[in-house]
């Protein structure tokens, strides 16, 4: 199949690699991609979040389907653009993609499908929001409403830091303040077809950066996937994806579809499990980085067919996809200064070494070749991958690995996966 996947993060790494896993003849070009997926495939310097350029290259290329990684290019309305020409794409239009581009609709969406998440006001000014923040009292929940690349969310104690952080997000337009959750956290990926709903299995993120979750909020710094402990809660990984399709997903697809903007694409559920049941804290409209990198290797299922089949309406009676019992860790590796200003322009080396440890692949998120040498271009630089037969075994590949890899001023967590193992 020929096949376009825009974006340049391990997450489009990982699909690439996914895809190749099940058919090395498949016909891959990425936009624009980056210093390790094109070792993979070719890869053209196209904008991804532009629907004109990204419509004509694929209009031309005899492209068949087109698999729209990050959210820029959905909020721009490329799914749209390609769908008007006939061009099958796996991610939904921008309409439907408000979803995760503005929490106001994401909650108004959810109040009218009956979705359980937590109680929000939405402020439009400091004193709104000072209302909103004493009415439901610390630990307070503050909210960018439109897309923040994973800065819109403050949780914190303090109400200085949270009256702080909602004037910034008010220059933008408004916040959401909203009512503190506890619980787990875990990340569903659902496919969608518009109507249907075939789920991937769960996973769970890191989004802060140090270890024990200390320090500021990222774009997250590592993964594991499946979650052993959802079998003591829910009594099965399966029982508990059948509740959050029963009661989450297909009523937020089939609300979307009612209002005539059908979700078809990646559905990406971030829940929290509270003492109360599951809720949800946000919807994103494409497939989680980091949490992709530990889904998709233990996919066995073909994933082609199954993000055509998401994007030509055809998921309705097909089975489940179908996981290995592996277990999958991802530690990111990230640059000096990451988040807050990463210094980047470094050269990254050991790459053959790590990716030569039994289970590993490295998922490259933000490399370029300059001069032939690999150097960094961003905050999150690298996604470590360790397959394993459990977490002990993965942990300690993926921490292998990463000893293997240099880049000055890196930092990584030490302690994903940990709290599963034993
Ligand atoms: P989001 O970008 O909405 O996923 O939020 C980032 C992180 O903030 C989440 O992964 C949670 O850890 C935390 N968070 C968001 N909303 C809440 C909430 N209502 N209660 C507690 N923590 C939250």
């Amino acid at each position: 199949m020929r096949i376009l996947v825009l974006g340049s993060g391990a997450r489009e790494h990982a699909i690439i690699t996914a895809l190749l896993r099940e058919e090395p003849r498949h016909d891959i070009v990425a936009a624009p991609g980056n210093a390790g997926i094109a070792q993979d495939v070719p890869v053209v310097p196209l904008d991804p979040a532009d629907p004109e350029q990204v419509t004509n290259y694929a209009n031309l290329n005899g492209i068949e389907l087109v698999v729209v990684g990050p959210e820029a290019p959905l909020v721009a309305g490329v799914a749209d653009s390609l769908r008007t020409r006939g061009i099958p794409v796996f991610g939904p239009g921008q309409a439907a993609a408000a979803l995760e581009g503005s929490k106001t609709f994401a909650k108004r969406i959810m109040d009218a499908a009956g979705v359980p998440t937590g109680r929000a006001e939405r402020a439009g000014s400091l004193a709104e929001a000072t209302t909103a923040l004493d009415e439901f009292g610390a630990p307070y929940v503050v909210k960018a409403d439109g897309l923040a690349a994973g800065k819109g969310v403050l949780v914190t104690s303090d109400r200085d830091a949270a009256l702080v952080h909602a004037t910034f997000w008010l220059q933008h337009g408004s916040v959401l303040i909203e009512e503190f959750l506890d619980g787990a956290e875990v990340s569903l990926f659902l496919l969608s077809d518009g109507h249907s709903v075939l789920p991937l299995s769960p996973a769970q993120d890191y989004k802060r950066l140090g270890d024990d979750d200390l320090g500021p909020n990222t774009g997250g710094m590592g993964a594991y996937s499946p979650l052993p402990w959802l079998d003591a809660e829910f009594g099965s990984e399966q029982a508990f994806v059948d509740e959050v399709i029963e009661t989450i997903a297909l009523p937020t697809v089939r609300q979307l579809a009612a209002e005539d903007t059908p979700f078809i694409g990646l559905l990406y559920c971030g829940l929290i499990l509270t003492a109360d049941g599951i809720r949800v804290i946000e919807f994103n409209a494409r497939f989680g980085d980091p949490e992709t990198q530990v889904v998709l290797p233990r996919l066995v299922t073909p994933l082609s067919g199954l993000l055509l089949a998401a994007s030509t309406g055809g998921l309705g009676g097909l089975p489940r996809p179908v996981f290995t019992p592996d277990v999958c860790v991802t530690v990111v590796l990230a640059s000096e200064n990451y988040p807050d200003s990463p210094v980047t322009g470094r050269a990254v080396t050991g790459l053959d070494s790590a990716s030569a440890v039994p289970g590993v692949t490295v998922a490259h998120a933000a490399t370029s070749v300059v001069d032939d040498v690999l150097v960094s271009t961003g905050g999150r630089v690298l996604s470590v991958v360790a397959v394993g037969d459990d977490f002990t075994d993965a942990r300690a590949r993926a921490y292998e690995a990463l000893t293997l890899i240099t880049l000055e001023g890196a930092q990584y967590r030490t302690d994903i996966a940990a709290r599963v193992v034993g």
